[in-house]
């Protein structure tokens, strides 16, 4: 169901699939485009998270000149007391995404035909769902609620029925338990 092209600039129209949080979707690729070609997005200064990533993930020729970069920051903070080292740009540059993909979300969720398909199938983080709820207008943040409530739902029910099948030895149907996490803390690695 995940949709295989997912870009940062994918619409949310084409971002919406049973299970997956469109917003969470969309930080997730956002992130990895981040990671694949950090050029793109210097730094002076990661958090655990992010630095680890650039490490591990980023292409070595891309992550030399930002290491380089956020070591002499270190340097130049631990005279000065300016930015901390740990402070972390691709944190701040997520969120401000973030930011701007909530907004589209509100927006589409004016249509009519994007918002009864959230309302029948969509699913909707409880990260994301809270801050709809708190800021949205308030037929929105009704609909939110109840969209929220199904996947609660849902999510009980599939996992009754994993932990049945647990019970009679058959192992199939586990990603139902990254569908909970996805829902409670976000996609896999997606900081907040
Ligand atoms: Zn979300
Ligand atoms: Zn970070």
């Amino acid at each position: 169901m995940r949709p295989q092209t997912l870009t940062p600039d994918s619409p949310l129209i084409q971002v919406l699939a049973r299970g997956v949080c469109p917003i969470c979707a969309l930080m997730r690729a956002f992130q990895n485009s981040i990671i694949g070609s950090p050029v793109k997005q210097p730094a002076r200064g990661l958090c655990n998270f992010h630095a680890w990533c650039l490490a591990a993930a980023s292409p070595a020729w891309e992550a030399v000149p930002i290491f380089r970069a956020i070591l002499q920051n270190a340097e130049a903070s631990s005279h000065s007391g300016t930015v901390a080292p740990d402070s972390c740009d691709w944190c701040d540059a997520l969120r401000q995404y973030e930011s701007a993909r909530f907004s589209e979300f509100v927006r589409e969720m004016q249509r009519d035909g994007f918002a009864d398909w959230v309302r029948q199938f969509g699913t909707i983080c409880l990260h994301h769902a809270d801050r709809l709820i708190a800021t949205a207008p308030e037929t929105l943040a009704a609909l939110v609620k109840e969209v929220v409530a199904r996947n609660k739902d849902e999510l009980r029910k599939q996992l009754a029925e994993f932990d049945g099948k647990l019970h009679r030895g058959e192992g199939d149907g586990g990603g139902i338990l990254g569908h909970i996490a996805e829902f409670l803390v976000s996609q896999r690695g997606v900081m907040r």
